[in-house]
């Protein structure tokens, strides 16, 4: 079977988010398991920069956004990972936007994109059995499949599958034009989401099936709460909708193998590795005093619940925590931390990044990590955490209901701490029941022990999406 991946970022060419973790994984699993994948990406700066050794394929195409012509060479990396230059919109620092916001002419950079995908593939001889999107920026590529492109993939099914309902690719109706769709498509039926053209309703409304990243998220998208104002989109095509949960990638993700942390540790002596790699993160922050040591990884965005963190910040570290915190994004939230950080220099340290090899000794050093999502797809944080012996205390939302099972005290059972209420007080108290835990040394060994334990590997993630492809390549020939 022949897989073809569009996605606007990938491990490990590109990333700002858990979508390119599962774009590369994807990539790596279903070619161990014998599927022929390829994945196509925008061949950005920062892939330029760090992969020099990309290898010309020797074919350009030419792609039309409204009335402008852009010519494209292909690049490829081990023959499995394509790449379609276009400097203009690509040789930029960031992805999608400076944290002053996105970029102006996002709809045409991924229109372009989405086309690109289509036609290299074409040029390759790559076509696929089935073409795999991803999220808003490829949303575009199953509608185009069914209409301008639509004679050459009359064998081809589609996947769409949602990492991230919040973002759908929201632009003006003058970008109608530029997309080449009919201008018939601009209705409530077809792509137009109150008075805006919507990419991501392009990729649910277009695709043979979709799924996103947890079978929790699956049925929360349903409804109005999460729904993102296309629950009635999706309920529409509830039949075709599965959840497969996001995986973790165990060699890069493995405390006894890891290094970048300063000691490794398993489950047999995690007791020691993990007091050591916390007395090293003690020492980087600057904190003089031992205190349980709560971490925070993850873009500074409202879906990741930073304000109710900020607003019940003081009273947890005045609970007598030290606080880490590692994130990049909205830039109120920069400054509010930056702000609190000034504040409680001893108690609370704010990177201001993105970091992997930091964010491997947060893991590793943190005692709690601190996950308050509004909303959660799937969530790779508490997964890593997990296998970090870091105990989540974390929101039971989308993914990380499926994976976090909150500590019964009874029956000393469970993985970590959940809370529901979207308040800081419910994060307060969740993180104070955590501390009841902490304070006793054996029963939170056993629980860091258990989610050491778990298996979050992406096997049986990779096989879901096999046999998936596999079912909508039947439904294609029958
Ligand atoms: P999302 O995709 O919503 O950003 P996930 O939890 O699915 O969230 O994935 C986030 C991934 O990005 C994790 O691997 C996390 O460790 C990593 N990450 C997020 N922010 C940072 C950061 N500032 N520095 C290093 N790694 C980060």
């Amino acid at each position: 079977m022949r897989v073809v991946i569009a996605s606007s970022e990938a491990v490990p060419f590109a990333k700002t988010g858990g979508l390119a973790d599962v774009a590369g994984y994807l990539l790596e699993g279903l070619t161990r398991k014998g599927i022929k994948a390829r994945l196509f990406m925008p061949l950005y700066k920062a892939v330029r920069d760090n992969f020099p050794d990309l290898k010309y394929t020797g074919v350009e195409i030419k792609v039309t956004v409204g009335n402008k012509m852009y010519s494209s060479r292909l690049f490829s990396y081990n023959d499995s990972a394509f790449f379609t230059e276009c400097d203009v919109f690509f040789e930029r620092q960031e992805l999608y936007g400076s944290s002053s916001g996105d970029y102006r002419d996002n709809a045409e950079r991924f229109i372009f994109f989405s086309k690109a995908v289509l036609q290299a593939v074409q040029a390759l001889n790559l076509i696929p059995d089935v073409m795999h999107s991803n999220d808003w920026q490829t949303g575009l590529i199953p509608l185009y499949m069914r209409s301008i492109y639509k004679k050459h993939f009359s064998k081809t099914a589609t996947l769409f599958t949602i990492h991230n309902l919040g973002y759908q690719g929201l632009f003006p109706y003058s970008v109608m034009p530029l997309t080449g769709l009919s201008n018939e498509l601009f209705k409530p039926e077809g792509i137009e989401f109150y008075g805006s053209v919507n990419f991501l309703k392009a990729g649910i409304l277009s695709s043979t099936a979709i799924n996103t990243v947890s079978e929790n998220y699956a049925q929360e998208i349903l409804t109005s709460e999460y729904g993102f104002g296309l629950d009635g989109v999706l309920r529409k095509r509830r039949d075709d909708l599965f959840g497969i949960l996001n995986g973790i990638d165990y060699s890069q993700w493995n405390p006894s193998k890891d290094n970048l942390i300063a000691k490794n540790y398993g489950t047999k002596d995690f007791s020691e590795g993990k007091a050591l790699c916390k007395r090293h993160l003690l020492k980087q922050c600057g904190f003089k005093v031992e205190r349980p040591l709560l971490g925070m990884i993850g873009r500074l965005s409202a879906q990741k619940g930073i304000d109710i963190f900020l607003s019940a910040l003081e009273e947890i570290i005045f609970a007598g925590t030290n606080v880490v915190v590692l994130g990049k994004g909205d830039e109120a939230f920069e400054k509010a931390f930056e702000g609190f950080a000034r504040k409680h220099r001893k108690n609370l340290l704010f990177w201001r990044g993105y970091d992997e090899a930091l964010a491997h000794r947060v893991y590793a050093g943190s005692d709690v990590l601190l996950m308050p999502s509004r909303y959660e797809p799937c969530g790779l944080s508490q997964m890593i955490a997990m296998k970090y012996g870091t105990v989540p205390v974390a929101r039971k939302t989308g993914g990380i209901k499926d994976t976090v099972e909150d500590y019964n005290p009874l029956k000393r059972k469970g993985t970590g701490f959940l809370f529901s209420d979207y308040t800081p007080n419910a994060l307060r108290e969740c993180l104070i029941r955590a501390l009841c835990v902490y304070a006793e040394p054996l029963r939170w060994k056993r629980l860091i022990l258990g989610g050491m334990k778990k298996d979050f590997s992406w096997d049986s993630s990779i096989q879901k999406y096999i046999a998936l492809y596999e079912s909508l390549r039947r439904r294609l020939k029958g």
